[in-house]
């Protein structure tokens, strides 16, 4: 089916359900009301002249005008580019032209983003960007800025038969969406992805989980990334639940409180955020009782953490997914009749219909049950390729349609699977491969330790060496070396316990809430110099 083609189905089903909640603006939209402004946009967007295919962008934090957008491109075959919100000015031109996007829809500005200013910046130097729509988020209209509405209101005399004809044009696999990946390793890539793709994955998100026209699922992450449109959006657009938006960026005081004011039975981050809402002070102020399940993914789920979340946040039944923007994204995830230690300390098992492998990158040929190797997938969720990057989609995606996700794993007798980290990440101490999610594991059981990061440094003796970087909990006093090692010593191999230790407020970041690594690399030479 087509995205346009499943919300219809939905909104026959499910038109009185709640469908959207905005907790910034007070606004909510049933089914029915959801699907009327979907068309109003869509119609806003064929009056402009958008052909399918055309490439529409937006580039704004949360907001329900993301969703309708969202719908909207879908519903007119448009092909939405997510532009990430922490972007300035020249990384959105980078975007602009590498998409070779006419339309934008920017929000006018968001805490420190000045993104209306940025975008006349980068409209000037280039003029294949046409039209430019501004949206207010999170902060009441200014006259004259707030130029979405009356792209919409552009709209009006475009009959439902036009824009049902549009739709009727459209197939599953019509290039729908470009989604950058977040850049955590390197530039960030133009994932093309269609209906297919993208509506399937949800869609079977939601079906693990169990969702129905009863959940309200609490979207704190980022919609210009899959976990936000994809396992947020298209989740509950497939099931009939109500996507609920706390806050325009994440805050962990208002996901919570949105949790409780709405009711809602879900609750979405990646671990970051999770570790950030089990720290606020008030925490056990807010009413979770109504929260029943949850996904945790993105990076690695710590086990520590995974345990709190079940046993403080009332999530007994949270899903850790596993996956990645060039499919889709989800390829493996817990199921809720798995048990506790699976559900903790492994990504679950292959999504319905698709196939994993697990593959020596030396070779490609598979390991046996328990040995690493990179991960691959196969099936309907692999991307189309990146978007004007043969190059590099003939490097992602071999000849029998497998996607190599650069990520290293362990697949159990049972078809269980853990990530032991990103090849990229990998650190060779003197011969011996250390994995930094071992370590971090680990460290996470100091009672002092709030957060842990392990990188690997050259090292002339040994080619490299380990450095933890550690974020303490309040009141507590900063770690040194001796210390981890003290603590360590007899738990873990000796060339397994960092010989640096550095401690830190934060680690740099993805608007994702990734740590960046590659970054954390740069740094660490100033840091021991
Ligand atoms: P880039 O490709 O630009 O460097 P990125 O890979 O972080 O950035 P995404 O597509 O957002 O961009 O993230 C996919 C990656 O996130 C996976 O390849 C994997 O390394 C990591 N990841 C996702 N979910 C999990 C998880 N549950 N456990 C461990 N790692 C995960
Ligand atoms: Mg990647």
């Amino acid at each position: 089916d087509t995205i346009p083609g499943n919300l219809a189905r939905t909104v026959a089903q499910h038109g009185d359900r709640d469908a959207m909640v905005d907790r910034t603006s007070g606004r909510r939209w049933s089914y029915a009301e959801l699907a009327a402004d979907v068309d109003a946009v869509a119609k806003g967007l064929l009056a402009l002249g958008i052909a399918k295919g055309d490439r529409v962008g937006i580039w704004a934090p949360n907001c329900p005008e993301w969703t309708l957008l969202q719908y909207a491109t879908a519903r007119v075959g448009a092909v939405l580019v997510n532009v990430n919100p922490a972007y300035r000015a020249h990384e959105l031109q980078y975007v602009v032209r590498q998409s070779g996007m006419r339309t934008l829809v920017s929000a006018v500005r968001h805490r420190s983003s000045e993104y209306a200013a940025m975008v006349e910046e980068v409209r000037g130097e280039t003029p294949e960007l046409r039209e430019v729509y501004y949206v207010s988020v999170g902060e009441a209209p200014r006259t004259g800025d707030d130029s979405w509405q009356a792209m919409v209101d552009g709209g009006r005399d475009v009959s439902d038969a036009d824009l049902d004809a549009r739709t009727a044009e459209l197939a599953p696999d019509d290039p729908i969406n470009i989604q950058y990946t977040s850049g955590t390793t390197g530039f960030p890539k133009g994932a093309t992805l269609s209906h297919h793709n993208i509506l399937n994955n949800g869609f079977f998100v939601g079906e693990l989980i169990g969702y129905t026209e009863a959940d309200r699922v609490c979207i704190p992450v980022p919609f210009y990334h899959c976990f936000g449109m994809v396992m947020g959006n298209l989740a509950c657009t497939s099931h009939g639940s109500c996507m609920v938006i706390p806050a325009p960026a994440f805050d962990p005081a208002a996901t919570l409180e949105t949790v409780a004011a709405e009711r809602c039975t879900s609750l979405y981050g990646v671990p970051t955020m999770f570790i950030a809402e089990l720290g606020l002070d008030d925490f056990s102020s807010y009413d979770l009782s109504t929260l029943r399940t949850g996904i945790m993914a993105g990076s690695p789920c710590p086990v520590e953490v995974m345990k709190r979340v079940v046993a403080e946040m009332n999530m007994g039944e949270v899903a850790i997914c596993y996956g990645m923007t060039e499919t889709s994204p989800v390829s493996t995830m817990t199921r809720v009749d798995d048990d506790l230690r699976r559900r903790t300390e492994t990504v679950g098992r292959v999504m319905p219909h698709l196939e994993v492998e697990v593959v020596d990158p030396a070779t490609g040929l598979p390991v046996g049950r328990g040995e690493t190797g990179e991960l691959c997938t196969r099936g309907y969720s692999v991307m189309l390729g990146y978007w004007e990057q043969d190059d590099k989609t003939a490097e992602a995606i071999d000849r029998a349609r497998w996607m190599h996700t650069g990520d290293l794993a362990e697949m159990d007798e049972d078809g269980y699977l853990a990530i032991v980290g990103r090849i990229k990440d990998l650190v060779i101490r003197g011969g011996e491969n250390v994995y930094p999610r071992e370590i971090e594991e680990f460290l996470y059981t100091h009672p002092a330790i709030a957060d842990v990061q392990v990188i690997g440094v050259p090292d002339e003796k040994y080619g490299e060496e380990l450095m933890a970087w550690i974020i303490m909990r309040p009141g507590e006093q900063p770690l040194d070396a001796a210390a981890v090692k003290e603590f360590a010593t007899g738990k873990l191999a000796h060339y397994k316990i960092p010989k640096y230790v550095h401690v830190t407020d934060e680690f740099p970041m993805t608007v994702t809430g990734k740590v960046r690594k590659v970054e954390m690399r740069e740094r660490a030479g100033d840091i021991l110099a």
